[in-house]
């Protein structure tokens, strides 16, 4: 193992910081490092293996795939992509018609915030404080964090954020000069927050009066991971456009937009992407709705995420704040750091994220063993209890 993370720390642009840890194999909701040690993956790729690690039908569909037919540009049409976009408008919120693929999430939102100016010909994005949305310029615009965004500046012009869950601020910020309200249905990297669905509603509204587009993005949140195929599916909202990756093809590199009726079709030579929509990852994608459908993955999460959430709010330790999530997209908040916290569970066998100083954010793949989320949830009530008493 040690070669394998010298030689990381000596080639990789350093951007990451690492843990000490390889990872080299996975199987459902664990993974093994080189020495053989088992994992409960609750990183999970960051939320991009809602499925599992290495799920057999979406190896035997990039197996397949890979084999016929791997790359198709879109000049091109393709058997794969054709079905893939209508099964993705059809799992859409209504009024979604068309869609547009790529390969990242912040080239996903990207791309919305494109076609958001292109549509309205305004040029103004509200966004959320403490949300996040990709490292791309444009998405690092609409992105909260200092740290992220100070090394950059000046950003793209035309962005501004207002406090999440702030309905008021939020309608007070849209007007006639505002292409879009970009928002995300439970901020991830920002701390697991949930949004309230009067601020959900006002963003709708506020769009609608002034002829603004809403874009919610839920590169973390779809496929399944908050108990909904997309989380804003909880608030019956009707976006115009959806930004999707992560999970979307199983773990293999996919974004996508979701564009909704009231766009029409984008005019040609916009945008594009040379490898969006690859025939290998839209067979990936397919299986990986099958199988979200099939084994009701979708539905489990809200099951399973109810009951874990229960028993994160139900950890007795004075350095607890809160437990927030939405099906199986897990916070808890935390009075002290919380990276120590995440160390002592790596060391329990135990994966699980940061998401700002104090949260500890929980992604667990849908197909978790629930006595390996049990075991988990067991590991932080001990985890937070041992880092209470030592610090
Ligand atoms: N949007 C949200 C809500 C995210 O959580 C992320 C990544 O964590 C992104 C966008 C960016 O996605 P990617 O890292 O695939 O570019």
């Amino acid at each position: 193992m040690t070669s394998i993370l010298e030689l990381e720390a000596r080639f990789d642009s350093g951007v990451y910081p690492k843990r000490d840890l390889a990872l080299v194999r996975g199987e459902g909701a664990l993974v093994f490092d080189a020495e053989g040690r088992r994992y409960i993956d609750c990183v999970a790729g960051i939320g991009s293996v809602n499925l599992g690690h290495a799920h057999p039908r979406v190896v035997a569909a990039i197996r397949e795939q890979a084999g016929r037919l791997m790359v198709c540009p879109g000049i091109f049409s393709n058997d794969r992509r054709a079905e893939l976009l209508q099964r993705l408008v059809a799992a859409g919120p209504k009024g979604m018609a068309r869609a547009f693929l790529c390969n990242s999430g912040a080239e996903a939102v990207e791309g919305a915030i494109k076609l958001a100016r292109l549509h309205t010909g305004r040029p103004e994005i509200v966004a959320a404080m403490r949300g996040f949305h990709g490292r791309t310029l444009g998405a690092l615009s609409a992105t909260w964090e200092k740290d992220y965004r100070a090394p950059f500046e000046p950003l793209v012009p035309g962005f501004t954020h207002v406090p999440f869950n702030d309905a008021p601020a939020l309608t007070a910020a849209v007007s006639q000069r505002t292409a879009a309200v970009l928002l995300e249905v439970v901020q991830g990297e920002g701390g697991v927050r949930p949004a309230t669905r009067e601020f959900l509603h006002a963003a709708q509204e506020a769009c609608r009066t002034h002829g603004a587009l809403l874009i919610m993005d839920e590169v973390q949140s779809g496929f399944g991971r908050t108990g909904r195929m997309f989380a804003c599916e909880h608030h019956d909202l009707r976006p115009d456009l959806l930004c999707m990756a992560k999970s979307m093809a199983g773990g293999l590199p996919m974004g996508g937009i979701l564009i909704g009726e009231r766009l029409g079709e984008i005019p040609r030579k916009v945008h594009g992407s040379t490898l969006g929509g690859s025939p290998l990852a839209c067979a990936a994608a397919l299986a990986t709705l099958d199988v979200l459908e099939e084994q009701e993955l979708v539905g489990r999460a809200a099951r399973l995420g109810r009951r874990a959430l229960e028993r994160l709010a139900a950890i007795e330790a004075p350095v607890v704040r809160e437990a927030r999530g939405l099906g199986l997209f897990l916070g808890l908040d935390l009075r002290i750091k919380s990276a120590p916290v995440v160390r002592r569970l790596q060391e329990d066998g135990i994966l699980v994220l940061q998401a700002g100083p104090t949260v500890i954010r929980i992604l667990p793949p849908l197909v978790i063993e629930e006595e390996d989320l049990e075991a988990v949830l067991d590991g932080v009530a001990r985890a937070v209890a041992a880092e209470a008493s030592a610090s």
